[in-house]
């Protein structure tokens, strides 16, 4: 659909500090999401409410029963289809300036990195760390920024990386050989709006990020739900560690 993108974004544009120049720059950014469950929902909506022009939903899991009280585009209807192709069809129609494709079959690290590569931007809303871990990888031997968020109980976190070469990784925060073993967020509980909030602030990380890559640092912001606390701190990237400073 041909629509006036101008028009559509016209409210964003009114913003003092934003131009057409940055709504063109973000039309013609490419932004791939890893897992379109309770992160990857909200995530996409602003992101794609923003005016980013091209997304790709990768995600190989089916909807079921229990994701439909967080994961508010899937419906009653939508029960063992694949969450990648049910997201893109429920907000392609809402969005037409963008280009939404899907990834739903289960990728090893290669044919992850032939496609992280193509991106300007990685969104990791997995839920285990394993796929966190593969991510990293990918994205530091791509040199990809990337937004990673978690939420698990009633905490969130949220952790942008430019993967420069003095950027620190998300394994320079969460070494591998200590957090391998750890608990995945698919088996905890979740404070739902929690969800909400990351989600967002991920989307707010990933313009930043796409808009002044130059003045982004390594951000990590956690919040508490059940103290109402955010904390945020700056990362320094580990000279020991083992994904990023080989
Ligand atoms: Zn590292």
């Amino acid at each position: 659909m041909d629509i006036n993108v101008n028009k559509f974004f016209d409210k964003q544009l009114k913003l003092k500090n934003f131009s057409e120049r940055q709504l063109d720059q973000l039309l013609s950014s490419k932004v791939l999401f890893i897992g379109m469950g309770g992160l990857g929902n909200p995530a996409a909506v602003y992101l794609l409410s923003v005016g980013i022009g091209c997304l790709t939903f990768a995600d190989f899991d089916k909807v079921e029963f229990h994701n439909l009280h967080r994961q508010f585009l899937f419906n009653d209807d939508d029960i063992g289809s694949s969450k990648a192709v049910t997201a893109a069809n429920s907000l392609q129609s809402n969005y037409p300036h963008a280009a939404i494709s899907v990834l739903d079959s289960r990728m090893d690290e290669r044919q992850l990195f032939e496609q992280v590569k193509d991106y300007d931007l990685v969104m990791d809303c997995s839920d285990n760390f394993e796929t966190r871990y593969i991510v990293n990888d990918v994205c530091i031997e791509a040199n990809i920024p990337l937004v990673s968020g978690s939420a698990s109980e009633e905490v969130g976190q949220v952790i942008s990386f430019q993967n420069t070469a003095a950027s620190p990784c998300y394994e320079c925060l969460f070494p591998r050989k200590q957090f391998l073993g750890e608990e995945s967020c698919d088996r905890l509980g979740i404070m739902t709006p929690v969800l909400g909030v990351i989600g967002s602030m991920m989307a707010l990380m990933a313009v930043n990020l796409l808009l002044n890559p130059q003045t982004s640092t390594s951000t990590f912001t956690k919040i508490d739900s059940g103290t109402m606390k955010i904390t945020q701190s700056t990362l320094q990237k580990d000279i020991h560690c083992e994904a990023c400073s080989i």
